[in-house]
């Protein structure tokens, strides 16, 4: 069985050829049909970022296939990013989110960077039958690109008529565009790359603005106007910050205004300075979250079957050998949507 491990920080990931492990109690043996290359497993291979299981490990944590062994075989599904155990306090206590034995593959587990994964079987999301090979590939980037800004939309109790103001429009950004107008909201997306923005203005986003050295008083000034003018709420603002940058923090910070709350979906290790006191002062709020529920799965699964994920445009699949020169490519941002890897 193919796979590419991580062996230490900084280096390229290296090819291994195992035979397949045995299947342990209540796991399934799922076939990859797609594994979504991530910021996080950047992060793992060049930030620093440590892994839960000690190195060497599989990376890849958006991963679609084909189950080959256990209760649901031969059934195409979705393995959702962080498998939450079901039974500890916070799973009783209807947060799955912060499950005490939570398992994330190419985290806790070998990930999806591989012919074939063992998971835990308890929260596989089934798929139609009738999806095709490449389709199914596609559907990968649900288990996190798609379901953490659609739990972030769902915390935000984002609804038809709010303005949705979205920083940082890459992956992970670009899904919460499509799922926020797939809720009826305006979207105001602001990003550095032109590129992103005119693609994100084709598929229905209502107003772009590249911030690429722009004031930050400057855009809230111009934010304000767009509101006045196409009368669109000038309050209780929904914004995600999706950039993982600190400007991109901070540019979320000073957007909140009455009523304001904003989703901190992207990750940095860097330290912003706020007036936390404003949050009182226009009784607003700010709201993470580690991942999805699993239960918000089957939404984002109908939602990519009206249409409204755009996943033939907003991926782009590779072979899995590539899988080096990928990773490349993310980093020096040449990637134009998610990649996918394809054993
Ligand atoms: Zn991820
Ligand atoms: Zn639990």
């Amino acid at each position: 069985m193919i796979s590419y491990e991580l062996t230490e920080g900084n280096t390229s990931l290296i090819k291994q050829d195992k035979p397949p492990s045995d299947l342990a109690e209540g796991y399934a043996k799922v076939k990859v049909a797609g594994c979504g290359l991530c910021h996080t497993d950047l992060s793992f291979i060049f930030g620093g970022v440590q892994t839960k299981k000690r190195l060497p490990l599989v990376l890849g944590h958006e991963i679609s296939g084909i189950v080959t062994e256990g209760t649901h075989e031969g059934k195409k599904v979705i393995i959702p990013a962080v498998i939450p155990c079901g039974t500890c306090e916070a799973c009783g206590c209807g947060n799955p989110r912060i499950c005490f034995h939570q398992i994330m593959p190419g985290n806790d587990i070998d990930g999806g960077f591989a012919e074939f994964i063992d998971v835990p079987e308890r929260e596989l999301v089934l798929l139609p039958d009738e999806l095709d090979e490449e389709s199914l590939a596609r559907h990968s980037v649900i288990a996190d690109a798609v379901t953490t800004p659609l739990q972030a939309i769902h915390n935000l109790q984002l609804k038809a008529g709010d303005l949705a103001i979205l920083i940082g429009c890459g992956g992970v950004g670009g899904f919460a565009a499509l799922l926020a107008l797939s809720y009826g909201a305006t979207v105001i997306a602001l990003d550095i790359d032109d590129e992103k923005l005119k693609k994100l203005n084709r598929h229905g986003v209502q107003h772009s603005l590249n911030i690429k050295g722009m004031e930050g008083r400057k855009i809230k000034a111009q934010i304000r106007d767009l509101c006045k003018s196409e009368s669109y709420p000038m309050f209780a603002h929904k914004i995600f910050e999706m950039s993982g940058t600190p400007q991109g923090q901070e540019m979320a910070f000073s957007l909140i205004n009455h009523g304001a709350s904003v989703a901190t979906v992207g990750f940095t290790m860097d330290k912003v300075q706020v007036r936390l006191s404003n949050l009182m002062a226009f009784d607003a709020r700010i709201i993470g979250n580690w991942g999805a529920d699993p239960r918000i799965y089957p939404e984002a699964v109908q939602i990519a079957a009206k249409g409204d994920l755009r996943l033939e445009e907003f991926t782009e699949l590779y072979p899995l050998a590539q899988i080096n020169q990928v990773i490349d490519k993310a980093r020096s941002g040449q990637l134009k949507s998610r990649a996918v890897l394809v054993p």
